[in-house]
């Protein structure tokens, strides 16, 4: 269809459902993280000012999301993944990874990567540490943790009552999601190979030896000086009481931070550095309003949206007068 129009104001929100610009942008393997969103959010707003000269914002390198356990699919519908047929709220697939740094279960454990390494201060928020994974190989990681962790999560009051409420991992599992589990870090990696292969190679003896490194530091109290720091809130507790787990995530995407480059009245700016005349665009289809890390979202995207809508139908009054 084409419609005329005096004033257009684009807010068709961000990127994430298109695994080209993920990649472009994002990182090499970011074509398989999850998008967290509906699966519209195909950046073809940004496509349509991009097409009328528009220039793009900074901050195409960062976004928002939390890591997301892993096999599951916000695009396919839950009801259609083996394992998922009790899950009845779509949220409770990814909440289990919510809560900020001394809440969240993954401050207490430790992530690796597909190499058995550790690659982020796990003490730092999950939107954080979200972009992290991002970056590691087939973008996934493998959130260790053992007994002890989890009688702390069960113990604290804000880690059980956060989002999903009593044991998180017991949530999990009745929720049929892959934690993996085993009675020695030894046993661990061989089930993490066995269970969670998925056509990705997982090395087993670097992640034991990389507990063990960090059991040491933690046990010391210098788990703040190790190469990949782990400093937070709480204290590095040492992963040594059986049963161990594992949970394997994968990089997700709520809302990413890259769009059309406004100025102040919304205003969607050309590559000539100028205003294009009726163009408006609100994030996430405008971007360059956060950068790094998340800190609000639909806060002052709603101030931007309002602020839109009164300088778009201002001028197109004008227009008419
Ligand atoms: C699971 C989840 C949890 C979140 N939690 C928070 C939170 O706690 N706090 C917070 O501040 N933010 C949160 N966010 C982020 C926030 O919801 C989004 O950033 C915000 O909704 C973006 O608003 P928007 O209007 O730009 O885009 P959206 O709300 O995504 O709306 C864009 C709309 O445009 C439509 N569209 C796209 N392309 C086209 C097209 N070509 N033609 C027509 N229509 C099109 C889409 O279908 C969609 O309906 C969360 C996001 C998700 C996904």
């Amino acid at each position: 269809f084409t419609i005329a129009a005096k004033s257009v104001i684009l807010a068709t929100g961000g990127w994430q459902c298109d695994k080209e610009m993920c990649t472009k942008y994002i990182g090499r393997h970011a074509d398989l993280s999850q998008a967290q969103c509906v699966p519209y959010l195909d950046g073809s707003g940004i496509k349509m000012g991009v097409e009328v000269g528009a220039q793009l914002s900074r901050s195409f390198g960062s976004f928002y999301g939390h890591p997301q356990p892993w096999p599951t699919s916000y695009l396919n519908g839950i009801d259609n993944i083996d394992g998922y047929e009790n899950v009845e709220n779509i949220d409770d697939v990814h909440v289990l990874y919510y809560g900020t740094t001394e809440h969240s279960i993954q401050g207490m454990g430790i992530y690796v990567n597909t190499q058995g390494k550790r690659f982020v201060n796990e003490g730092l928020g999950s939107s954080l540490v979200n972009q992290e994974v991002m970056q590691q190989p087939m973008a996934r990681a493998y959130l260790i943790l053992d007994e002890g962790v989890r009688e702390i999560i069960r113990n604290t009051p804000f880690c059980n009552a956060a989002v999903v409420g009593g044991d998180r991992i017991d949530h999990m599992i009745e929720l049929g999601m892959t934690v993996v589990q085993a009675d020695s870090i030894e046993e661990l990696g061989a089930k993490i190979v066995a269970e969670t292969a998925d056509g990705v190679s997982f090395n087993a003896a670097n992640m034991i030896a990389t507990v063990q490194e960090y059991n040491e530091a933690a046990k010391a109290g210098t788990a703040e000086t190790l190469d990949v720091p782990h400093a937070g809130v709480v204290p590095a507790t040492p992963l040594v009481t059986g049963p161990f787990y594992a949970i394997p995530v994968v990089g997700g995407i709520m809302a990413t931070f890259g769009g059309l480059k406004i100025n102040t009245d919304t205003q969607v700016i050309s590559t000539a550095a100028e205003p294009i005349a009726g163009l408006y665009a609100i994030p996430g289809a405008a971007g360059g309003i956060m950068n790094g890390d998340y800190w609000c979202v639909m806060s002052g995207y709603s101030v931007l949206g309002r602020i839109s809508g009164a300088t778009a139908t201002a001028y197109a009054q004008s227009l008419e007068a």
